[in-house]
């Protein structure tokens, strides 16, 4: 506002406007005066990723396709535009959004299809909050009074730190979109400095940790980010992580039927997490063309009862939009099409091969 010559808290008034009001078109902008929202209009835009596909599943989430103008402006030069996804998950007095970081990831879990994908590129400040936006003006009349925010579509938040960050701030500022950092939560594969700066931040989101295995082999053998990142030293990362006193770490575990859901499994989780305030979410994996297959009933229960017997507080996860390919580990900008079990092509139990070494 300042290089235009305006006073400098018309700036604020702007991002306002932008962010806690969600308005788009300046000359929605009531806060600001009209000569001022008619100049914007002329000399600016609000540039933002436009749907290319709503995928509805039975359970009420909705998956959007997003396509992004390009960093590079390849829009203008016939490339196709890098899409993302964000998926919007309805409940009782509340919507939770995923939302995406990067375009693909550069990680390599072997049991994620957005690995799949390899990392096309990092996103924007700007284009991770805008998903935020999209998605609550597409449900503007029919919204719960709480969002949560969830850092855990495709990509790696902490591989995309600064970014990441600025988009945090705003989502969390009073002034902005003014969301409690309980409702916030940045969800990672594990990287160690990433976790060491999260740890310096003064705004922060929660911080859930994909631990989904209980020895380096174990881990070695389905995130070769182990093997940069091994479980003593994120584990160190973690027991230095400073809690807010509501606040416990949360750890992700992917149950992968007869590969890491065994009860020794279990036992060994409790040991790692020993002395640490946390919390387990247990994901059943979610099916794609990947050789792992979901854990029987019988396994799930007997992980989850470990756990809790141990008193560490333990919660069945299971991911909404499985129909549309919206769910934990499904981001692949496939279309909608049912996604068949690949149970029938998996190995007997025991351990999956891989061909990809780290
Ligand atoms: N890259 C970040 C956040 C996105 S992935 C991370 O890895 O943490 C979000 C969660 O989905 C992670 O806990 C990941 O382990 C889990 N996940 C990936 N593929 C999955 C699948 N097929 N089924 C269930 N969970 C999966
Ligand atoms: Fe990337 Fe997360 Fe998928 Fe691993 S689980 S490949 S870190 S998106």
């Amino acid at each position: 506002m300042e290089e235009i010559g305006e006073p400098a808290y018309r700036g604020a008034q702007l991002y306002h406007a932008l962010y806690a009001e969600r308005r788009r078109a300046f000359a929605s902008m009531s806060n600001l005066p009209a000569a001022l929202r008619q100049r914007l209009a002329d000399d600016f835009c609000v540039d933002m990723p436009t749907i290319s596909q709503r995928f509805r599943s039975s359970d009420g989430a909705v998956r959007y396709l997003l396509s992004l103008a390009d960093a590079s402006g390849a829009q203008h030069t016939g490339e196709s535009p890098a899409r993302v996804e964000a998926v919007f998950m309805p409940a009782d007095g509340r919507q939770t959004i995923c939302v995406s970081t990067q375009a693909g990831c550069a990680v390599d879990c072997h049991f994620c299809l957005t690995a799949q994908l390899g990392l096309v590129r990092n996103l924007t400040a700007g284009e991770i909050l805008a998903q935020i936006l999209i998605v609550l003006e597409d449900h503007r009349e029919s919204l719960a009074p709480r969002t949560n925010v969830v850092l855990m579509g495709q990509g790696e938040p902490l591989l995309n730190y600064e970014p990441v960050m600025a988009a945090l701030r705003i989502m969390l500022d009073a002034n902005g979109m003014a969301l409690a950092p309980r409702h916030v939560t940045l969800s990672t594969s594990g990287i160690v400095p990433g976790i060491e700066g999260l740890a310096r931040e003064k705004v922060r989101p929660k911080l859930a940790i994909s631990l989904n295995a209980s020895t380096d082999e174990e881990r070695d053998a389905i995130m070769p980010i182990n093997r940069k990142y091994p479980l003593a030293a994120l584990l160190a990362a973690c027991r230095k992580y400073p809690l807010r006193p509501w606040e416990r770490l949360t750890f992700e575990y992917v149950l992968l039927g007869g590969f890491n859901d065994a009860p020794e499994d279990a036992r060994r989780v409790v040991r790692l997490l020993t002395g640490l305030r946390a919390k387990v979410n247990l994901i059943p994996w979610n099916p794609g063309d990947l050789p792992y297959r979901p854990p029987a009933m019988e396994q799930l229960n007997e992980f989850r009862d470990v756990l809790a017997a141990k008193s560490v507080p333990v919660f069945v996860r299971y991911s909404r939009g499985q129909d549309i390919r919206a769910a934990c580990g499904q981001l692949a900008l496939g279309g909608a099409g049912t996604v068949v079990s690949t149970i029938a092509s998996v190995p007997p139990p025991g351990r999956p091969q891989h061909t990809r070494l780290f």
